[in-house]
């Protein structure tokens, strides 16, 4: 079944190629080689020329053998955070870890990697399958522009799908994500000289201030968050400064809540203008993406569950605070939930991946498919 030393092999080969977002070129050459070898009609789409860069996602087709059973998707994406240039994987202790100050790219070779051995299998051992289709994205970790601009078309025939990009162990679902809106706002105050004539100035660090301590930040509820991330402003202690920049985020997977929760956000900034007069602020709410909801008898989760149960895997259904992939899938090609990869520390120099979790998620895609097969026979 799953070959431990063949898996490793694409693992460490696939960490090794640099791959930053927008730089998935060698990676997406390394995949097609190997979904062509498996007979996959492969195609890359136009995500790169859409976001203004040299490669799209890599799409490989494996047309139904069987007739009758649903069609799947499998997603991983192929661009990593930096520092991902030069990754020495070391495997110690049954653990994956770069060896020097990179990342070690688990997130998101393991879920690439773990879709190709699983693929592979299927090919060699030949089970019936309904249509499965692998998408491997660009730019995830920048900006979900891959999955962003993912042409819908590309999914015929396909009923839903897994996006291999979660923390958690392989079992591990998120059937639910939020959607987010970002949030900006200049406070546009008065400059005046600090020790002269600071009458005549008004503080859009002040403005920033009061607008702030009426906003609440944070866990908003179960499922809302939101966050002040970035502020800028003021030249020197001596000038009234004339400009504030607020850079925040609102998260919800209540769009209702998401919603309300931006209102609440942006009349605080705007409440500004009354306390400070002379004083406005210019204050802009922009959605970055839609949240997604995969009701629990979905038959994307029934498989998931079977492929647990044939692969003594335990299951665990959860959500997520965090934007991935998924959202746009859901939104533009199939509902989509997300499997854990057993990635932890990601975005780190820590980063750790045991290898137990690597092949287990090999496993657990093959179990699906083993899952999808028996839908025939139901
Ligand atoms: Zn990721």
């Amino acid at each position: 079944m799953i070959n431990e030393e063949r898996l490793k092999q694409t693992f460490t080969d696939l960490v090794r190629i640099y791959a930053p977002s927008g730089g998935e070129r060698e990676v997406c050459e390394y995949l097609k080689k190997i979904m062509k070898r498996l007979g996959a009609k492969v195609t890359e789409d136009g995500a790169g020329e859409a976001t203004g860069t040299a490669c799209g996602n890599l799409m490989a087709l494996f047309p139904a053998t069987a007739e009758g059973l649903p069609g799947v998707a499998f997603t991983a994406h192929m661009d990593c955070v930096e520092k991902c240039k030069d990754i020495e994987p070391v495997l110690e202790d049954g653990v994956y870890r770069s060896k020097g100050d990179t990342i070690l790219g688990g997130d998101d070779k393991a879920g690439v990697a773990a879709i190709v051995e699983a693929l592979t299998v299927m090919k060699e051992t030949m089970i019936p399958h309904g249509r499965i289709l692998a998408v491997f994205t660009v730019q995830e970790e920048t900006s979900l522009g891959g999955s962003q601009n993912f042409d819908g078309r590309h999914a015929e025939g396909i009923d839903f799908g897994y996006v291999l990009d979660a923390d958690g162990a392989p079992g591990t679902v998120a059937q639910a994500g939020p959607g987010e809106y970002k949030i900006t706002c200049t406070m546009h105050g008065r400059a005046a000289h600090a020790g002269i004539e600071p009458e005549k100035g008004v503080n859009a660090i002040q403005m920033a201030a009061a607008a702030l301590s009426r906003i609440q930040s944070g866990r908003i509820d179960e499922e809302t968050t939101c966050n002040v991330g970035c502020i800028e402003g003021g030249l020197a202690t001596n000038i009234v400064p004339d400009t504030c920049t607020i850079r925040a985020e609102a998260r919800s997977r209540d769009p209702e809540k998401l919603l309300r929760t931006v209102k609440t956000m942006t009349d605080a900034l705007k409440s500004a203008e009354a306390d400070f007069p002379g004083g406005s602020a210019e204050v802009s709410a922009e959605e970055l993406y839609q949240g997604f909801s995969i009701g629990s008898d979905h038959e994307s989760l029934r498989l998931v569950r079977a492929a647990c149960a044939s692969q003594q895997l335990p299951f665990r259904l959860t959500v997520t605070g965090g934007g991935s992939d998924a959202n746009w899938f859901n939104r533009n090609a199939f509902p989509a939930v997300l499997l854990g990869v057993g990635m932890t520390s990601f975005h780190t120099s820590s980063e750790s991946l045991a290898l137990k979790d690597l092949i287990d998620s090999a496993r657990l895609v093959y179990g699906i498919i083993e899952a999808q097969s028996h839908a025939a026979h139901a």
